[in-house]
């Protein structure tokens, strides 16, 4: 059957078919966050759905080579570097940080390269130059660099290749300078910001003079360089589709060297919102959860990723903390059945039984049907629940059980990492322990019990014998 994803391009639902003559290489491009602050749930909604079809694709075979980029100069950040009276380095190094410990939390497999703008300003230069060498890009008055959405579409390319746009309102030669603007503010956009001073220290020179890119040069230029002129898959926010995305096929298109029928990128996909009370999640509004909001609440990255991951991304939901536990809830339960099935097989090696798998497959497959995915796997667990309690699940039939959904969870990626044997010196103070509750040495048994607790290691005193536990 194969992949099928929406393209934001044709508004419909069609094959994922990648530019590799092989048919197995995929470049994969996704707007990074700008490390301005720490990101809120809602951030992460779009990296966790862009998380989801890096492994939707590696599990239909693919081989992935996923682009991230960190957004560290642009207005935001240059008024809070101004505020702070710090670098620009300095007051982004934190954030992106943070951002990479969050990604880990959350169980996102970590993007092949994650380039941060600032490492690219010559690249930038040259896509400019090369706008402005083609008439599509022009020096205003003020000094910056504007893309020219007249001339460019005066060459016979389209802009609004994402979005509608009404023309009729644009007045040719009006000019937007900042880096986010609306439809109805629909103009020339800057691709080099000439430095005034409140930008302080932060600026490159160039043949336009010093200053500083604008938001949009910044991921044409990078993906361009890491994933070629063409490439196969674009994601964000749905609200990056106009102007960033829009902006990027103008600068990326406009800067020629495609030929008939080729285009900067195949596939567009957006993801929803994540929501307040009917209101985009966002710091402007004020009505966010930061990652570290909901681990201080006692919640963990699983869960959180479980309540991003249980709604289509092309679906708007709710963010609520009642969602969220009932998200912890349901996550145990295919926790639990998960634990008596690794019980239950006791080591025996399984081979993926095919049910789970192949209608998982499926689901998967339909532009990302998590809900369908999320009923297979319901089932499964209902099912295997129900011969665990029978006592009619053999030890093969646990373990190919196992292995199946193994194999699920490489998509999904919410499951419990099995913990790996504790080291050997950890284990040889819990023998110690042992030895001391034997000889009825409790003292000695509770200090020892005391010190793996320093180390990091909970012992759970089971039926079967203690067991170790990382804390
Ligand atoms: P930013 O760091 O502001 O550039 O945003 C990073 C990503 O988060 C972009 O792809 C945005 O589209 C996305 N985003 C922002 N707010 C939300 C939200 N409430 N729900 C889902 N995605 C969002
Ligand atoms: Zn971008």
């Amino acid at each position: 059957m194969g992949l099928r994803f929406f393209n934001t391009l044709s508004r419909t639902v069609q094959p994922f078919v990648p530019l590799d003559p092989g048919g197995r290489k995929v470049g994969l491009y996704c707007c990074g966050p700008t490390v301005y602050d720490f990101a809120h749930i809602g951030n992460w909604r779009t990296f966790v759905f862009a998380d989801l079809v890096r492994r939707a694709l590696e599990f239909s075979g693919y081989e992935v080579n996923h682009i991230m980029n960190i957004t560290d100069v642009e207005d935001k950040i240059i008024r809070r570097v101004r505020e702070t009276g710090t670098t620009l380095p300095a007051y982004t190094g934190p954030y992106e940080a943070a951002f990479f410990d969050d990604l880990t939390a959350l169980g996102c497999r970590r993007p092949h390269q994650s380039p941060r703008a600032t490492g690219y300003i010559p690249e930038m230069i040259e896509l400019i130059g090369r706008l402005m060498e083609r008439g599509v890009a022009y020096r205003a008055a003020d000094g910056s660099v504007y893309f020219s959405i007249g001339k460019y579409r005066g060459c016979g390319c389209c802009y609004g290749q994402l979005v509608k746009l009404n023309f009729d309102e644009m007045r040719a030669g009006e000019r937007v300078s900042s880096d986010e603007y609306s439809k109805e503010s629909l103009a020339d956009f800057a691709l080099w910001k000439a430095w005034v001073p409140e930008d302080g220290a932060v600026f490159w020179p160039s043949p336009w003079g010093e200053g500083r890119p604008g938001w949009h040069i910044e991921c044409s230029a990078m993906s361009m360089k890491l994933l070629g002129p063409s490439f196969d898959l674009h994601l964000g926010g749905e609200d990056l589709a106009f102007p960033h995305h829009e902006d990027e096929i103008a600068q990326s298109e406009g800067a020629g060297g495609y030929g008939p029928g080729q285009r900067f990128v195949k596939h567009w996909m957006h993801g929803a919102h994540l929501m307040v009370e009917g209101k985009k999640m966002s710091k402007s509004l004020g009505n966010f959860f930061t990652l570290r909001d909901l681990l201080a609440k006692g919640f963990t990255g699983r869960e959180v990723r479980f309540l991003l991951l249980s709604s289509h991304y092309r679906e708007s939901f709710n963010f609520t903390l009642e969602g969220l536990s009932g998200a912890r809830t349901a996550l145990a339960r295919v926790d639990e059945c998960v634990d008596k099935l690794r019980e239950t097989a006791a080591g025996t090696p399984g081979v993926p039984s095919p049910g789970l798998v192949e209608q998982f497959r499926a689901a998967v497959e339909e532009d990302l049907n998590v809900a369908g995915a999320w009923g297979v796997v319901f089932e499964w667990v209902r099912e295997s629940n129900r011969k665990l309690a029978a006592g009619t699940m053999t030890a093969g039939e646990a373990a190919a059980a196992l292995a199946a959904w193994e194999w699920v969870d490489k998509v999904l990626g919410v499951g419990r990492v099995v913990e790996a044997g504790a080291p050997p010196e950890i284990e040889a103070l819990l023998e110690a322990r042992q030895a001391a509750r034997k000889s009825k040495d409790f003292k000695q048994a509770d200090a020892i019990r005391g010190e793996l607790k320093a180390k990091g290691w909970l012992i759970e005193d089971t039926p079967k014998g203690p067991k170790l536990k990382k804390a």
